[in-house]
């Protein structure tokens, strides 16, 4: 899993300053992120999106860092050792859950690197898994089927005073621990994967080809992309804007600028789909 953290940190220089038109990256014809429309995808009724160890806790520790450019966690294995893993829809392997991550806006912008329906929502988590084929993170990423990525929109609600915090809401207050570049800060709490899905909607979702999002953005993911949100506090999302990069400028805004579709067919799997 140290693959993961090694392979990106060889791109580390990179800013969000034009959101990646100035990135030295080579890139083709299946880009991430896109701008997604129901309307016109292609619907489909394959099959569901299994998602393994998802419902178990993930042994800790639980660190999250502030890499200049998002903030990440490295997803250990469960309890007993497994790891949260996802197969189904239409993939020929497992993927194994590595790492999380997110992207957001600012004060005066909504951050989420996918669009849905024309809009954004305020921001976007990533759940990164690799194909269990590949047990080094850069046959992963030279790779078409490398990587599974799960696309979770993050809308932002006034807080309730009586309502039990979310699995997001606690683990976003230890933002204020990374609040500079290089720091980690580790969750304590009981943390299972399932929580964070939990509310959503896991039966719709669009499904196509593209890349990482960050460099060296190849073309190994097969992205899998929530349109229903799950629900995060005003509060605890303001805490992202506070967090700084590795030029100690405020970051802000870390999504990438949308991609062109060209030939790529992009679909939405919807249960209630009739043909
Ligand atoms: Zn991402």
């Amino acid at each position: 899993m140290h693959h993961v953290v090694r392979t990106f940190s060889k791109s580390s220089h990179f800013n969000y300053d034009k959101q990646g038109k100035d990135w030295n990256v080579k890139v083709g014809t299946e880009q991430s992120p896109i701008s997604l429309e129901k309307e016109k995808a292609v619907w489909s009724v394959a099959p569901r999106l299994k998602f393994i160890n998802y419902n178990k806790t993930l042994s800790g520790p639980l660190k999250l860092t502030n890499n200049g450019h998002t903030v990440t966690m490295v997803i250990p294995p469960v309890d007993d050792g497994n790891h949260p893993s996802v197969c189904g829809c239409k993939l020929d392997c497992i993927y194994k859950a590595v790492q999380l991550h997110f992207h957001w806006g600012s004060p005066k912008s909504k951050g989420s690197e996918h669009m849905i329906n024309s809009s954004r929502y305020d921001a976007e988590l990533h759940i990164l898994h690799q194909n269990y084929a590949y047990a080094l993170q850069n046959n992963a990423i030279s790779s078409p089927d490398g990587f599974v990525a799960l696309a979770i929109m993050l809308r932002s609600v006034p807080e309730c005073p009586n309502e039990t915090p979310g699995i997001l809401d606690k683990l976003f207050v230890e933002l204020n621990r990374v609040r500079d570049y290089n720091t980690t800060s580790t969750y304590e709490g009981p943390f299972c994967l399932r929580d964070i899905l939990n509310g959503m909607e896991r039966k719709e979702f669009f499904a196509y080809r593209g890349s990482l999002t960050t460099p060296p953005c190849t073309e190994t993911v097969n992205w899998f992309v929530f349109p229903n949100p799950v629900d995060v506090s005003e509060k605890s999302l303001k805490n992202f804007w506070l967090l700084k990069d590795d030029r100690g400028l405020p970051l802000l805004n870390n999504y990438r600028e949308i991609q062109s579709l060209h030939q790529r067919t992009v679909y939405y799997r919807n249960e209630t789909a009739n043909f």
